[in-house]
């Protein structure tokens, strides 16, 4: 779709000797030429770097059928991941002039993998967002349809693959910011299990929902990129101590596999053509449908603001003017701290950081933060009722498709309900993926989403690769 090979292609071309890294680069390098300055898709572009690299690959072997193995493939990377030497801008003023000191270590797994990480991406400021306007960088435009947004909070990554900018990226999902976007641009985003893959080196937003998930052309690809960065990590003591299982991609669903539709999604989505574009492959497949309930779900998006914008008052309290980034010199301490977060954060990251400090103040911590924890509790609990008829279950992605620049800028509850069918599986911490509907929407693509059981991310990933096969 654009005009470049998936990783799985490309692997194999340059295993064979039927491609060379450089010409994939000049291709790339091209396609940004002629698509970056509109999109907006990369906030900083490592491009000679990716050449000379590109040279040594080529000059190098392509170990021969050995996957996981990256060597000589091009990667974009989310700009709140960090890249040692790097800048790590977060799209935030506040990090003018921060330098990454370390690889994180999806990077360092990709280094090692032999990847060409090709530049870091746009965002919204800190990943907070739906449609990657809030970035200091300036707006992402979505490559489908430049009057519409890509999507976000990883919109830069999403734009980046859609227009040829890289052949996969990285991005990071709180409540969506992997899967939206990728819906939004045709393309597929997933979102492990929480404890699969290390967070040591990407920016905290909300810790108790960050993960870190692939935005690629194919879940074939998704599942390479998986293979390469899951796995324990001494570095972040969330992640889970075994490796992730075996994958067979065989495109073959098991007999028996029930797939459960999620009733109130469907229900209360005003879109009944985005309903019917998901729904179709299942039906046309044969594959066995059952209606699940989970009516907590419909308060995921008040939960899931209250949860993620509580610990961003406490996460981005770092932010202070002294040990990162940006600095605003004034005579005393307190109008340093005031000034240098006043100008560096921009006004989404305020209100969350204002909104997070209220609910979390002494008289409403219960009445907020301790509710929306129970509610989180609870609804994991009907997940676990709805995993005991169904092997995984099924949504929309969103409830609509891309929407245009500036529809909802100026009103922040519209922006946040973007989230409502992306928030549920995040705070269950259960993996799910976005995969793109065969059928458009007025020529827009809608994603289809499916949730699995926590750490049944190998058996999701075969499950939505026989998806995409019909
Ligand atoms: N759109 C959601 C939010 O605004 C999700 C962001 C994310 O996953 N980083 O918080």
């Amino acid at each position: 779709m654009n005009g470049l090979p998936t990783i799985a292609e490309l692997a194999f071309a340059l295993d064979q000797g039927d491609a060379k890294a450089v010409e994939v680069i000049a291709e790339i390098r091209k396609n940004i030429e002629t698509h970056e300055s509109d999109v907006n898709a990369y906030v900083n572009l490592y491009q000679n770097e990716a050449t000379a690299q590109a040279k040594e690959a080529d000059a190098g072997e392509y170990p021969a059928g050995k996957t996981p193995d990256l060597t000589g493939i091009p990667i974009a990377i989310k700009d709140n991941i960090c890249v040692r030497g790097w800048p790590c801008t977060c799209a935030s003023r506040i990090l003018n002039g921060f330098l990454s000191p370390y690889d994180a270590t999806v990077v360092k797994r990709l280094k090692a993998a032999g990847a060409i990480i090709v530049g870091k991406t746009n965002l919204d400021e800190f990943a907070m967002g739906a449609s990657s306007e809030t970035s200091a960088c300036g707006p992402v435009k979505n490559p489908l349809d430049m009057e519409r947004v890509p999507g976000g909070s990883s919109g830069g990554s999403a734009a980046a693959v859609a227009y040829g900018g890289a052949v996969a990226a990285l991005g990071s999902d709180t409540g969506g910011s992997v899967r939206q976007p990728a819906a939004f641009c045709g393309l597929v985003g997933f979102r492990p299990s929480y404890g699969r893959i290390s967070r040591y080196g990407l920016v905290a937003f909300a810790s108790s929902l960050d993960q870190v998930g692939p935005i690629t052309q194919t879940v074939e690809d998704a599942a390479i990129l998986y293979s390469v960065i899951a796995g324990p990590d001494p570095d972040d003591s969330t992640t889970y101590p075994q490796e992730p299982e075996e994958m067979d991609l065989t495109g073959q669903i098991p007999r028996g596999t029930k797939v459960g539709v999620m009733k109130e999604c469907f229900t209360d989505l005003q879109d009944r053509r985005i309903a019917d574009a998901v729904m179709r492959p299942f039906a046309d497949a044969g594959i066995e449908l059952v209606e699940v309930s989970l009516p907590l779900v419909r308060l995921s998006v008040a939960a899931y603001h209250l949860l993620a914008m509580s610990e961003v008052s406490s996460n981005l309290a770092r932010y202070d003017g002294i040990r990162y980034g940006r600095r605003v010199e004034k005579l005393g301490l307190k109008d340093t701290y005031f000034t240098s977060r006043g100008q560096g954060f921009g006004d989404e990251v305020k209100r969350r950081i204002l909104i997070g400090t209220f609910g979390l103040s002494e008289g409403y911590i219960d009445a907020y933060y301790n509710t929306a924890l129970r509610y989180r509790a609870a609804l994991a609990t009907q997940y676990e009722a709805a995993f005991e008829k169904a092997d995984f279950l099924l949504s929309p992605t969103a409830p609509t498709t891309a929407f245009k620049l500036g529809e909802r800028t100026n009103d922040p509850l519209a922006m946040y309900l973007s989230d409502v069918f992306t928030a549920p599986a995040a705070l269950a911490a259960l993996p799910c993926i976005s995969i793109p509907a065969k059928d458009t929407v007025d020529g827009l693509p809608a994603g289809i989403q499916l949730t699995a059981p926590r750490w049944k991310d190998s058996q999701l990933l075969e499950f939505a690769h026989a998806v995409e096969q019909i």
